[in-house]
């Protein structure tokens, strides 16, 4: 049998099964409102405040639905009920909206470092527009739509990373793109880490060569609970390593205020092979004349790493 099989045989029939009521989804929101005005260590609702609050007469009705959320959704303590994990969860994602429809943006050109804070002032070349290339159209849009933002390059959809609904409502396109790369930056710390974003599941990660697709060198990453986590340009997994950031640090760059699509290094243009079996990659950054070689693996992890110049 295979993984997936087994997965869903110990998945429970319908897990929203017993949210399907009014009642029982209000005495979900009433002890997270609870929750929210106390500490977590006395999260408990006494029975009688509890069915006061959802505002339900008859015992009989609301032990029953006590008894449907129970295990799965709240728990009884020694003063009262609370929410389990999975409880807090679902209330949590109620209460935030998230269901609620987004609002899309765009698309706006990314040319000339959109927003106001272009990489060229820094001295670095790269994806964004003022690099001619004859061979593609190297400028870059980006669009929000189904709560993702993406990053795209003529039709070819580089990055792409959601970004709630309610995280976008009160924010102009150019914050809504710090918001998204900052995500993104998160998303690939964890992931290389070995953690799904996701579930906290291990995950697996491979380096493969594609010759058509968006990018030539760029890797996938996968959870055994979750499936695929999507994959990116092998570049973005230098973003959050020591060397990179103290290289940047050291030339006046703070990698965290810049927007990683703007990076040199995250284009193929940097990369060369330097192995087949097992594949390594070298990845080649260049500022003001400084050079730093950064050496990756099969298993995308940075395994070697070589600067030189001035600020050495
Ligand atoms: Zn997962």
């Amino acid at each position: 049998m295979s993984r997936q099989h087994r997965k869903r045989d110990k998945r429970p029939t319908d897990p929203f099964k017993p949210l399907g009521n009014e009642t029982r989804l209000e005495i979900l929101r009433t002890l997270y409102d609870h929750r929210q005005t106390v500490s977590v260590t006395s999260d408990q609702l006494p029975y009688s405040t509890l069915r006061e609050r959802v505002g339900v007469e008859d015992k009989g009705n609301f032990n029953y639905h006590l008894r449907q959320l129970r295990e799965q959704f709240i728990e009884e303590g020694p003063d009262g009920y609370r929410l389990t994990f999975a409880g807090f969860e679902i209330a949590k994602v109620i209460d935030m909206d998230a269901w609620r429809s987004h609002e899309e943006r765009g698309p706006v050109s990314l040319a000339n470092g959109y927003g106001g804070d272009g990489a060229e002032e820094a001295g670095m070349v790269g994806v964004v527009s003022g690099e001619t290339d004859s061979n593609h159209d190297t400028s870059l849009t980006a669009v929000y739509e189904d709560s993702v933002v993406k990053i795209r390059r003529g039709e070819a959809t580089l990055f792409a990373h959601a970004v709630r609904p309610a995280g976008a409502a009160g924010r102009e396109m150019s914050a809504l793109l710090e918001v998204a790369s900052t995500l993104w930056r998160h998303t690939i710390e964890q992931i290389l880490e070995g953690i799904c974003p996701y579930c906290h599941t291990t995950v697996e990660r491979s380096l493969t060569i594609e010759s058509d697709g968006p990018w030539e060198y760029s890797f996938a990453a996968n959870c055994p609970e979750c499936g695929s986590l999507g994959g990116s340009h092998v570049g973005t997994a230098l973003l959050n390593h020591p060397a990179v950031v103290s290289f940047y640090w050291d030339h006046g760059i703070d990698v965290r205020d810049r927007r990683f699509w703007e990076f040199s290094f995250i284009g193929d243009e940097a990369v060369t092979v330097l192995d087949e079996e097992p594949l390594e990659l070298r990845i080649d950054l260049e500022l003001d004349g400084d050079q730093l070689a950064v050496v990756i693996d099969d298993d995308v992890c940075v395994v070697d790493t070589d600067r030189s110049g001035s600020l050495v």
